[in-house]
C-alpha cells in the first residue's frame, strides 16, 4: 500500500504541510510569493473599500481629510504656540494621539488664527486650521453653571451672551443652532457645556446653544422639544443649520464638523457605549444635523412620541419620503463618549406610531406644534427655554 508522505514547510509563523504529489508544483519560494500576493490583494481591497465608503458617506470628507492632513502638519509645526499642558497629551491603544482639548488655551488658538492672512470680512477657511483631531472629552464639571462659566472664561471660551459665539477674525460659513432636549440632567449639561464651547470655537463656527427643558413630570417628548428648539432659536436669529444633540454625548474628534452638508447628517456614528459600532443604517438618533430648509421640508419631528424611542426612526422615514439621504462621517471621526445614566422606560406604542407615521407627515410636526413657554433664561454659556408641552387629549 502506498503511503501518503507529507512534507512540512515553515513560512514565517505559518507551518504548512503539503502532500508529496504537490511538492513539485509548490516550492517554498513559490508559496511565499503566493502568500504575499494574497496579502497585497487584501490590503488593496481594504483601502479601496474605505475610500469608497467615505465617498459614499460624505463627498466633502475626501476634501476634508486631505486638507486636514496638511493642517495637522501645520498644527504639529506650530505646537509651541499652544498652551498645551504636556501631561494632557496621552496615547490611545491604537497609537492615535489624544489631546485633552480643554487644556488648550482657547485664546492662544485664536491668536494663532488671527496671525493668518484672512480678515474678519473674509470667509473662514473651509477646514479650520486649529483642529486637534482625536480628543479626550472631560467627564467632570463644576456643580453650578456659575462656576462652569468661570472656568470657561478662564480659558477664553465663554461666549459674550446667550450661549452664542462667532469667530471675530473671519466670517463663519454656517450659523448653527445646537438644540438640546433636556430634563433633570444638570450634571450632564455642565459637562456637555464644558466640552462643547471650546470644541465649536476651534471649528470656527458661528453658533448658539439652546437648552429646551420640558416642565413637569409627564412622559418625556424628545422630538417635540427639538421642534420647540427650532422655533425658539429662529426667534433669536436666522440660523441656517440645526444640530439636535443629546445632552449626554461628547464628541471625541474635532474633525467631526458641526455644520450642515447637502444631505442631513447623522453625527453620532460610533458611540463608546455601543462599542463604537453603528447598530443599524437608518439610525438618526443621538446627534444629527439638518439645514433649516430640510427640517421645514419634512415638517420637523413628529409630536407623537411620548417616552423613549421611535422619534428618530420616524425622522429617518420622513427624510426618505422626501428623497433625502442620511450622510455620515466615517467611524474613526464621528466618535462619541456617552455619559452614563439609567435606561429610560421605552414607549411600548412606538412601533405602532412608527408604522402609521408616513401618512401623518403633513399634519403632525412643526405645523401642529403646541407648547407654552414658561421661562427664558439668557446666560453667557446658553439660552435656556422652559416649556410646557401640550399633551394630546
Ligand atoms: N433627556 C433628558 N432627560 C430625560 C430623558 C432624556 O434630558 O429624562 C434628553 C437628554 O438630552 C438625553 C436624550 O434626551 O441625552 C435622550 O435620552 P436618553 O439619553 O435617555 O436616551 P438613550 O441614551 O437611552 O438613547
Ligand atoms: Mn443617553
Amino acid at each position: 500500500m502506498k503511503r501518503c508522505i507529507k512534507s512540512e514547510y515553515n513560512i514565517g509563523i505559518i507551518n504548512l504541510q503539503v502532500n508529496n504529489g504537490a511538492m513539485s508544483l509548490l516550492s517554498p519560494r513559490l508559496l511565499k510569493v503566493l502568500l504575499l500576493l494574497v496579502l497585497a490583494f487584501i490590503i488593496l481591497q481594504y483601502s479601496y473599500t474605505t475610500i469608497f465608503e467615505a465617498r459614499r458617506i460624505d463627498p466633502l470628507f475626501i476634501v476634508n481629510s486631505s486638507l486636514l492632513a496638511r493642517n495637522q502638519f501645520f498644527f504639529m509645526k506650530n505646537r509651541s504656540n499652544y498652551a498645551i499642558n504636556k501631561n494632557s497629551v496621552s496615547w490611545t491603544s491604537d497609537g492615535a494621539q489624544m489631546t485633552n482639548a480643554l487644556l488648550v488655551d482657547a485664546t492662544a488658538s485664536q491668536n494663532l488664527a488671527s496671525q493668518q492672512t484672512y480678515s474678519s470680512n473674509e470667509l473662514c477657511p473651509l477646514i479650520p486650521p486649529n483642529l486637534l483631531g482625536p480628543i479626550k472629552p472631560e467627564k467632570d464639571a463644576p456643580a453650578t453653571l456659575e462656576e462652569l462659566e468661570h472656568e470657561l472664561e478662564a480659558i477664553g471660551a465663554l461666549p459674550p451672551s446667550d450661549g452664542q459665539w462667532r469667530p471675530s477674525y473671519c466670517k463663519a460659513r454656517d450659523r448653527v443652532a445646537i438644540i438640546i432636549p433636556y430634563r433633570d440632567r444638570a450634571h450632564h449639561l455642565n459637562i456637555f457645556l464644558k466640552n462643547i464651547h471650546p470644541f465649536l470655537q476651534r471649528q470656527q463656527i458661528d453658533y448658539g446653544i439652546f437648552v429646551i427643558e420640558q416642565a413637569g413630570y409627564g412622559m418625556f417628548n424628545r422630538a417635540m422639544l427639538m421642534n420647540v428648539g427650532f422655533v425658539e432659536a429662529l426667534k433669536f436669529r436666522e440660523f441656517d443649520c440645526f444640530i439636535f444633540h443629546d445632552v449626554d454625548l461628547l464628541p471625541e474628534d474635532d474633525r467631526n464638523l458641526y455644520t450642515c452638508p447637502d444631505q442631513p447628517r447623522h453625527m453620532s456614528v460610533a458611540v463608546d457605549s455601543m462599542k463604537y459600532r453603528l447598530p443599524y443604517s437608518d439610525l438618526f438618533g443621538g446627534v444629527s444635523a439638518m439645514t433649516k430648509s430640510q427640517f421645514e421640508l419634512v415638517n420637523g419631528f413628529s409630536n407623537m412620541y411620548w417616552g423613549w424611542g421611535g422619534e428618530d426612526d420616524d425622522m429617518a422615514a420622513r427624510l426618505k419620503s422626501v428623497g433625502l439621504h442620511i450622510s455620515r462621517y466615517p467611524n474613526n471621526i464621528a466618535r462619541y463618549t456617552m455619559l452614563s445614566h439609567r435606561k429610560e422606560k421605552a414607549n411600548p406604542k412606538r412601533f405602532e406610531i412608527l408604522y402609521s407615521g408616513r401618512k401623518r407627515i403633513k399634519e403632525d410636526g412643526l405645523n401642529s406644534l403646541q407648547y407654552r413657554r414658561l421661562s427664558l433664561i439668557r446666560n453667557r454659556s446658553l439660552t435656556w427655554v422652559l416649556v410646557e408641552l401640550a399633551v394630546p387629549s
